[in-house]
């Protein structure tokens, strides 16, 4: 990645990839359909809900608190884990030469690397790098290589830019890293995003339209959307078998929470009688409802969005005796937090 400093541009980031990588063709067509941004490279992602082990050679207790606060902004939002347990397994292995810049392989690459050498080298960690440089262990390629992507490189001045130190990049290596596009049919993801994290800083200068980049320090919300999307690592909704039994009756609240975008919890309860019951949501949290049987997870009784207190979920409807299921599912972004749940026969 580059950090944005003037006297500081040649500090750019680059995937680590395998040599049959490095030579396959380019972009010839943009891809039909609608894309979300952020990209990844078909074929690298980890597998969803994998705990992928990592293991530090060197650094410093402040360098990798680094590592795990920004490793976290991912897991906060991908179905991935994390563990720092210095596995001699370990699936990601990092180093802080300063050497050798920052860079990490892409995603399931990483498996391809001797176990004794690192997967990923912090050289630098100014703002978002170790963020960024996760983005690619765990699959997501350069936003600046995104074939949606509208910059137009003034190819001799990069190439001559990054001949020079800390790179000291060939025309090839050069060509690869920045200049080169994936294929439309090589990556998931589009549209080109600006805010994304895994978009580094570009001086105007390299750019024949005059137009550079800025450096991105945050995960934006569409790294957040794709990372936590149905092609890369959406959270599986909860099962009918592992739904949250409710106690039906007036004194009694269940306490849950919706811990990021779209997630869902699932609650099951037995109507003992005919009556009129009503289950609602408290707390901060901006929730949707459904309530679904009697004794069928599919059949749908009820959806309710904001008729509770606040942006919370009421249902009240007349049930037959049976079992019952309550899907609660986060609603809108920021809504997010612990709330409450209960059913009672009114
Ligand atoms: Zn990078």
């Amino acid at each position: 990645m580059a950090r944005a400093t003037s006297s500081n541009t040649e500090h750019v980031c680059f995937d680590r990839v395998l040599p049959r990588d490095l030579f396959r063709p380019q972009a010839l067509a943009p891809p039909r359909g609608g894309r979300v941004r952020a990209i990844a490279p078909i074929g690298k992602t980890w597998m969803n809900g994998s705990v992928l082990h990592v293991r530090f050679l060197g650094g410093t207790p402040a360098q990798r608190a680094l590592v795990r606060e920004q490793a976290g902004w991912w897991t906060e939002v991908a179905n991935l884990q994390f563990v720092f347990d210095d596995s001699p397994q370990a699936e990601i292995r990092i180093a802080f030469d300063p050497a050798d810049g920052a860079w990490s392989y892409v995603g399931t690459d990483c498996r391809g690397i001797p176990s004794a050498e690192p997967t990923m080298n912090l050289g630098f960690t100014d703002g978002g790098t170790t963020a960024h440089e996760f983005g690619h262990a765990i699959g997501l390629a350069h936003e600046h290589q995104n074939p949606a992507g509208g910059i137009v490189w003034n190819e001799p001045v990069v190439i001559a830019a990054l001949a020079g130190s800390p790179n000291f990049w060939d025309e090839a290596t050069v060509r690869h890293n920045v200049l080169d596009k994936y294929r439309f049919d090589q990556v998931k993801g589009t549209q080109f995003d600006p805010e994304s994290i895994m978009l580094y800083f570009f001086p105007a200068s390299w750019t024949l339209n005059g137009v550079g980049t800025v450096a991105n320090e945050v995960l934006s919300a569409t790294d957040k959307s794709f990372i936590a999307g149905a092609r890369m690592y959406p959270r599986p909704g909860p099962v009918v078998d592992d739904a949250t039994a409710l106690v039906v009756g007036a004194g009694t609240r269940t306490t849950a929470s919706i811990g990021a975008l779209g997630e869902e919890d699932l609650f099951t309860f037995t109507a003992a009688t005919d009556g009129r019951y009503v289950i609602d949501t408290r707390g901060p949290t901006n929730v949707v409802m459904k309530l679904f049987g009697p004794d069928s997870p599919t059949a749908l009784v009820a959806e309710d969005d904001d008729s509770g207190y606040a942006a919370n979920a009421r249902i009240a409807r007349g049930l037959t005796p049976g079992r019952y299921w309550v899907q609660i599912r986060h609603a809108v972004a920021g809504g997010t937090g612990t709330y409450s749940i209960r059913v009672r026969l009114v």
